[in-house]
């Protein structure tokens, strides 16, 4: 139903921080070639600033201060107003339900699928929180709970410190035993990864998608996850995990690669770029001669943005935006700031009596 068969579909899920920004700037490059068609979908038409959500609760701002409709801020890109109900990464297609009432299914194919679902309230199986409580995740949550307010409008007392350990009817039970008798409690306290994320095939974090610096699902190629629904991993991590991919299953892959970019012996070459990211990712890991082995990845990224990236930057914003540029940013700010304060090179500073700040 999408498009026509030559064109490459871009399914992004979701309208909230992650997939809007995705399609804005999708709406600036990608959108633009009509071999490409960009849909967006999510199951609100409009994008909620979460951050001020409070506000319209205390009734210091109107609901349509905090909402933008999605369809005015996307021109190229389409708009899909459903909600999701599967993704099928086999046979990349997703299931989206459309409709109020009589809601009917529809079958998206897509290419490349960005996933941006967000997150749910985490109740931590805290008995009876689920039933009891409101969340504050919604527009829909931020206007019920100023109605009820304005209702039950009372003085407030703050108990910091405090851990809940259940609900009843009887209110809000304390670690301490003591019971806060309540008609209306708000629970904030944490999320989930969206609940859809537990039926795909993928590596997870704490129920997150594993994504690699270029937010892209190993093992899954055109697949990719963003804000609350991925996990970033610690820089080591990755560089680790992708030294170990070009090491022992991609060096021919990466020597072609630096042929193509005309990188001076690039087979030795590729041999040490994997070998810098290897070891590198676990010196950093271990924050083990932190200084160090930040200079070579520093120029490892900055020979990438050289030869590979800069022509992909049509404006300073897509430069900054780029992967490398970052990662060359945080190396280049590692060579001077040095180790943290847990760190392989603090243990063995102390053991040899160095100062500390001085490595
Ligand atoms: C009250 C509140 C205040 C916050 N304040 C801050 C702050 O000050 N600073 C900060 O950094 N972070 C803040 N956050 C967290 C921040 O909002 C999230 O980290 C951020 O929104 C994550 O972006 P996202 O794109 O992953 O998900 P979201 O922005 O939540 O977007 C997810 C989108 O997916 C849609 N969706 C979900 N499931 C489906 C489905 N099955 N089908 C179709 N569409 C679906 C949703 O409707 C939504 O449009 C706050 C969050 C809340 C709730």
């Amino acid at each position: 139903m999408l498009g026509h068969d030559r064109q490459k579909r871009i399914l992004i899920l979701g309208g909230g921080f992650g997939g809007l920004y995705a399609a804005l700037q999708l709406e600036k490059t990608l959108a633009r070639n009509p071999d490409v068609e960009v849909t967006l979908v999510s199951r609100d038409n409009f994008f909620l600033f979460t951050p001020m959500l409070h506000e319209v609760a205390a009734s210091d701002l109107d609901p349509t201060d905090i909402v933008s409709p999605i369809r005015k801020l996307l021109r190229r890109v389409k708009f899909f107003d459903g909600n999701v109900e599967s993704i099928d990464l086999r046979r990349k297609r997703v299931v989206v339900s459309h409709g109020i009432g009589t809601a009917h299914p529809h079958e998206l194919e897509y290419n490349h699928l960005v996933i941006a679902l967000g997150s749910t309230t985490n109740f931590f199986n805290l008995s009876g929180l689920q039933e009891r409580a409101l969340t504050m995740k919604t527009l829909g949550d931020a206007i019920y709970l100023r109605n009820r307010m304005i209702q039950h409008l009372e003085e407030v007392e703050f108990r910091l410190n405090t851990k809940v350990t259940g609900i009843s009817e009887r209110g809000v039970e304390l670690g301490d035993g003591t019971i806060i008798k309540t008609n209306t409690l708000v629970w904030t306290a944490g999320t989930s990864p969206n609940p859809l994320l537990e039926t795909l095939p993928c590596r997870k974090e704490r129920g997150r998608l594993v994504v690699s610096s270029y937010m892209e699902v190993p093992d899954w190629p055109g697949v990719w996850a963003l804000g609350d629904c991925a996990a970033i991993r610690d820089v080591g991590l990755l560089f680790f995990e992708s030294g170990r991919g070009k090491l022992f299953y991609k060096l021919e892959e990466l020597g072609q690669y630096f042929v193509q970019l005309g990188i001076p012996f690039p087979h030795l070459n590729a041999l040490v770029t994997a070998s810098i990211e290897f070891f590198g990712g676990v010196c950093l890991i271990l924050g083990l001669a932190t200084r160090i082995v930040s200079v070579p990845l520093a120029f490892i990224m900055l020979v990438a943005i050289l030869t590979a990236q800069l022509d992909k930057a049509k404006t300073l914003g897509d430069f900054l935006y780029l992967p490398e540029v970052l990662l060359l940013v945080l190396f280049v700010w590692l060579v001077f700031s040095g180790p943290g304060k847990v760190s392989m090179d603090q243990i063995l500073a102390r053991k040899l009596g160095i100062d500390g700040d001085k490595i």
